[in-house]
């Protein structure tokens, strides 16, 4: 196997040698003002082994990585019955459209674009207080990443709060359909709160190993769900970038606007990368150039 420490030191440098860091979220005034030159990568093998390099100490917002979690334990309440909700089919579309929503009576595509995880998020909630939900949806993350030190931002759900108006808009035309069992905006502040946690990217690489399917890494959720769940987040997990990042990067993966992915090789690796700039899909650019480069590097695809 190639040397992963060296090949992680070198991606850093090469990473920081060029200085098209692409443009952090700007919609979420607390996210606006990082500074987009930096890059962290943690990558965690089979046996258990785990390989930093870059600013992997520094907590970034996670934001729609967390979808991932949701969505596993919407289906750990509900089963199957959460796809009469939502379906299974890449949007085409950007992460927070709504143009599809109305064309398809409420249903979103699949529960990674907004529409789709306020609908998986307002599963979750099923008539509890926000703030049942939110712990259950915080101890889940904890548990699979084996580290109690993970917590929300509130300045980050507040801004996102104040400024949400397209999920807003999403989330009150999916209650116009019927689409959603509790109050839109209760179910809206939960997703805002889970959406605000922050991990490093060795936490965030750790909390993927569960999807992983190695037979000694923390086992949450039965082995035909991960392989459902990296076949959402290979058809689904980068929005309309998802075809271009199966094509170069050839693994699962899912990203957040906080410019983090969080990416697995089944059976071999779980991956978290980190950089704040974002490319026209709203996806990390560096942090998708540095898969493409690793995946190639260790001959890592599913194919
Ligand atoms: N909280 C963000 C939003 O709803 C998540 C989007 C993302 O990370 N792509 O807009």
């Amino acid at each position: 196997m190639a040397d992963l420490p060296t090949l992680l030191r070198n991606l850093n440098t090469t990473m920081r040698a060029d200085d098209n860091w692409g443009t952090p979220a700007n919609y979420i005034p607390e996210l606006a003002g990082i500074n987009p030159a930096q890059f962290a990568i943690t990558v965690i093998t089979a046996d258990g082994a785990v390989y930093s390099a870059g600013d992997c100490d520094t907590r970034f917002s996670v934001q729609s990585i967390t979808k991932v979690f949701t969505l596993a334990i919407a289906l750990g309440r509900s089963g199957d019955q959460l796809w009469s909700r939502v379906g299974r089919e890449p949007s085409g579309s950007a992460f927070n459209s709504i143009v599809q929503l109305e064309r398809e009576q409420g249903r979103p595509r699949n529960p990674f674009i907004n529409a789709g995880a306020i609908v998986t998020t307002d599963e979750v909630l099923a008539g509890r207080a926000p703030r049942d939900a939110l712990a259950e949806i915080v101890q889940f993350i904890r548990t699979a990443a084996g580290s109690e030190d993970i917590h929300i931002n509130e300045a980050v759900a507040a801004s996102e709060t104040q400024h949400g108006h397209r999920n807003f808009a999403l989330a009150h035309f999916l209650a116009s359909f019927d689409s959603l069992k509790n109050p839109p905006d209760m179910t809206l502040g939960t997703y805002f709160h889970h959406c605000a946690l922050e991990m490093t990217t060795t936490q965030l690489a750790q909390s993927g190993r569960f999807l992983m399917g190695a037979a000694n890494m923390p086992k949450l959720i039965s082995t035909a769900r991960v392989r459902r769940l990296n076949a959402l987040m290979l058809t689904c997990g980068h929005y309309d970038g998802s075809g271009d990042f199966a094509y170069r990067v050839g693994i699962p993966g899912k990203s957040g606007v906080g410019g983090g992915i969080l990416a697995i090789v089944p059976g071999k690796a779980s991956i978290a990368v980190w950089s704040p700039g974002l490319n026209r899909y709203g996806n990390s650019h560096k942090g998708t150039e540095a898969l493409a480069t690793l995946a190639r590097q260790m001959n890592w695809s599913i194919f």
